[in-house]
């Protein structure tokens, strides 16, 4: 195999000296909250276009070299980690938005651009692009896709998957994959895009993608309510949704700690409603008419306290009060009040969901009597994130965090990765939730597309 240094060398002319950084420190590249990239790479590679990229592969690929896709670097299970002899490749300057379609309600852009712009260029045009979540201001449309990011309005709206009509992908190769379709049925054969959406970098490059948009909804409503077990939270989703017809964006549950944690100093979150219980739902409602939503909104809910599967309920009257109750939702740095921690992001059927939560407390519980478990999640979709204060910070220690995590979720078919992808981080348990013959089909898939393992190696399985 070439050196990385001989591969450098031969990229340089191709593609300048603004599409090739040597010296570039990984670690303090800009990512979310000042976090920065994990390892170090001999050089930064940053295509300005799908040409620039495909040379790029062409030769790495024949030159067996390997290469790490880093997007907004937002991502929680380590998949953008480099090691001393890989390169990473950033798609920073390919981060136009080329198109809107207000008729087709599609928007075409580049891998590079970030969530947000994407949402404003949306709403400007009196459209949604539905996908959101905390990491909006960082994240890229390119590492939105490549792991299928799900995030608060998934419910509704489903996930990246659901949201991507076609995109352009560069294989192992260089050969350029162009599936920019805008249509929202097109069963001509095998559906490509899939290949890449939640392949974390595997399989090909993303470098365009035709997003799908919706209607900008014209009504907003958000209410917070508190439940007092477990079986009329799961009343409460299914007749909360019947009620509002269709209308229902988000459903998300705070178990009792992570609300007092989030509403109690140094956090400066007001408490929407002082009743004790064990269950708060955050529920939000878009809609069309925001008198007659609201209406109905308020009708439901008084539905829900009179048949007793509410015990409390507030609701906001402005948007600044919705703003403050979503705000308290996604305080989610308040956690590092119980540093060290470790955070886990797993689905399951709703009615496993109280069993397991009381597992995992009694197996933490005993072996660390103070260990702390917030347990907060986007419950609709079965997906809930417990974020555990236990042990010393030692990799030891997070390893039996872990079995704990996910030997409670094997008896109950559940998936160690809701949402956030594997990465190098779920890699040892990815047999928890994929059977052998899924993960061969994997192994062939790789196969097939990169045969020289060249696409961030080493992450998934
Ligand atoms: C505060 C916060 C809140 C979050 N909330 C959510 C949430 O609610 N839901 C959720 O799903 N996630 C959430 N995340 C995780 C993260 O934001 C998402 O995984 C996001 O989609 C990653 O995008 P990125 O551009 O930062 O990608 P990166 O982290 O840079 O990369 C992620 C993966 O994508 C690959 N990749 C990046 N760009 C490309 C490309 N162009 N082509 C091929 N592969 C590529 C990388 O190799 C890596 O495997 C959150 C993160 C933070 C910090």
């Amino acid at each position: 195999m070439t050196s990385v240094a001989s591969v450098i060398a031969e990229l340089e002319p191709a593609l300048g000296p603004k599409g090739l950084l040597k010296d570039v420190d990984i670690a303090t590249r800009p990512a979310w909250m000042g976090n920065g990239g994990e390892g170090s790479a001999p050089a930064l590679l940053r295509p300005a276009t799908t040409e620039e990229l495909s040379t790029i592969l062409r030769i790495c690929h024949a030159h067996g070299q390997a290469v790490v896709p880093q997007g907004g670097l937002t991502g929680l299970v380590r998949a953008t980690v480099t090691s001393g002899s890989t390169l990473a490749l950033s798609l920073e300057r390919m981060n136009r938005i080329e198109d809107i379609d207000p008729v087709n309600r599609t928007m075409t852009v580049q891998a590079g651009v970030p969530l947000q712009a994407v949402q404003e260029q949306a709403e400007a045009e009196g459209l949604m692009f539905p996908l959101d979540l905390g990491a909006r201001g960082s994240a890229t449309i390119g590492g939105n896709v490549a792991t299928n990011a799900g995030g608060n309005r998934v419910i509704r709206y489903g996930m990246m998957r659901d949201n991507v009509l076609g995109l352009e992908a560069v294989l192992a190769d260089g050969t350029v994959v162009s599936s920019l379709h805008p249509m929202i049925k097109n069963n001509t054969g095998y559906d490509l895009k899939q290949l890449f959406i939640g392949s974390e970098g595997t399989l090909g490059i993303v470098t365009r993608v035709v997003l799908r948009l919706r209607q900008l909804p014209r009504s907003q409503n958000v209410g917070f309510v508190a439940v007092p077990d477990f079986n009329r939270l799961t009343d409460l989703l299914r007749r909360i949704d019947a009620a509002l017809g269709g209308t229902l964006s988000a459903f998300e549950v705070m178990w009792r700690d992570y609300y007092e944690l989030v509403t109690t100093a140094p956090a400066t979150n007001r408490k929407p409603v002082a009743t004790d219980a064990p269950y708060y739902v955050l529920i939000e409602s878009l809609g069309s008419d925001q008198a007659a939503d609201e209406a109905r909104f308020e009708a439901a809910l008084s539905e829900m306290f009179e048949a007793g599967i509410i015990v409390d309920a507030a609701i906001a009257k402005s948007q600044s009060e919705r703003d403050a109750i979503w705000a308290m939702r996604d305080d989610v740095g308040q956690n590092a009040r119980h540093a060290p921690i470790q955070a886990f992001d797993v689905s399951l059927k709703l009615d496993d969901m109280e069993a397991y939560v009381a597992e995992v407390n009694e197996r933490l519980q005993a072996r660390w009597p103070k260990a702390t478990n917030m347990v907060f999640g986007h419950l609709g979709d079965g997906n809930l994130h417990l974020i555990t204060g236990v042990g010393d910070g030692s990799a030891e220690a997070r390893h039996a965090v872990e079995e704990v995590i996910y030997g409670c979720l094997r008896p109950r078919g559940g998936s160690v990765s809701a949402e956030h992808g594997i990465g190098l981080e779920k890699k040892p348990w990815l047999s928890v939730s994929r059977s052998e013959p899924e993960i061969a089909l994997m192994r062939a898939l790789k196969q097939a597309l990169d045969p020289k393992d060249i696409l961030n190696p080493g992450k998934v399985f």
